[in-house]
């Protein structure tokens, strides 16, 4: 048994993670994302991860949707392609011919059968890194044995529901906590317990992060966080450190955006929004 490490993560310890970006950069350099989610009235989450993975600093951003919401995303976010499954309202059969640097899966995708068929078989041909949210982590929970196809380093982002179906009921932190330790262990995963001090578990490594507040307790904040992290991996950072500095960059662009709006008016957009200004507070 190795022993334990906590570390605190503050604009002390990203700073130095920090990549600036170079003069004669190019889209290509800065990878290319791809959100694969979203089913009739759930388009919405696409749209935000799609936005704050655009934000964080991606070169390039896809979604995968039903066909329901092509125009929506279109219209809305005219930075991004759009790639549409031949089912009207959900995911039937991910199909795609685009070379995606990162995949960012699960959010508002539903858990219908035909949708975890899919999952199912995407998961055992894909190569290409993942980050793990929502209704994705609910069907890998409904079927444990998926997990052992998730390639190493995965990113899985369970909000304390989620994290339950995942890994099994706790009686206190310390369980919980040991819990995931073994988990990420036996994958060889990242998890994001998800919360007022959002944890990053990697093996016996703990990262506490400080950015954050309450006004982030509103719909589409996990979906932001999807992108940003999804962003940051397809920019070049190593996985563990895309984990950590994407959600001290999300926490701290909603507590920019908390001075403009406040705990009850704070809403996900705003966090997209202030991306940029998170970024240049750590200087
Ligand atoms: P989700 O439940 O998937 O929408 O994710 C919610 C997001 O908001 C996560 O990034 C949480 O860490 C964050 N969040 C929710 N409630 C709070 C809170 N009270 N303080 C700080 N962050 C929060
Ligand atoms: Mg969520």
């Amino acid at each position: 048994e190795t022993e334990t490490v906590v570390e605190l993560i503050a604009k002390r310890e990203v700073l130095p993670l920090y990549k600036p970006r170079q003069k004669y950069s190019h889209k290509g350099n800065f990878g290319h994302v791809l959100i694969i989610g979203g089913s009739y009235g759930k388009i919405g989450a696409t749209n935000l991860a799609s936005r704050a993975a655009l934000s964080s600093g991606a070169g390039l951003v896809s979604a995968y949707v039903p066909k329901c919401g092509y125009h929506s995303l279109q219209t809305a976010i005219p930075e991004i392609m759009v790639v549409t499954d031949e089912n009207e309202t959900n995911i039937s059969s991910i199909n795609f011919e685009i070379e995606p640097t990162v995949i960012g899966i699960g959010i508002g995708m539903g858990t219908s059968d035909s949708t975890a068929k899919t999952f199912e078989s995407f998961l055992k041909s894909n190569k290409t890194p993942l980050v793990i949210d929502a209704d994705a982590l609910n069907l890998l929970s409904k079927k444990k044995t998926l997990l052992q196809l998730l390639p190493d380093l995965t990113i899985l982002t369970p909000h304390p529901k989620e994290l339950e179906r995942l890994i099994g009921k706790w009686s206190d932190d310390f369980e919980k906590l040991k819990k995931a330790k073994d988990f990420s262990k036996k994958y060889n995963v990242i998890v994001v317990i998800k919360g007022s001090n959002t944890i990053t578990v990697y093996h016996d490594k703990l990262y506490v992060n400080t950015t954050g507040n309450p006004g982030m307790a509103t719909g589409g904040t996990g979906d932001v966080l999807t992108g940003v992290i999804s962003g940051m991996l397809a920019q070049g950072y190593e996985p563990l450190t895309a984990t950590i500095f994407g959600v001290y960059l999300h926490g701290k662009s909603a507590d920019i955006a908390l001075e403009d709006y406040g705990y009850q008016s704070l809403i996900a957009s705003h966090i997209i929004e202030n991306m940029g200004d998170a970024y240049m507070d750590l200087f």
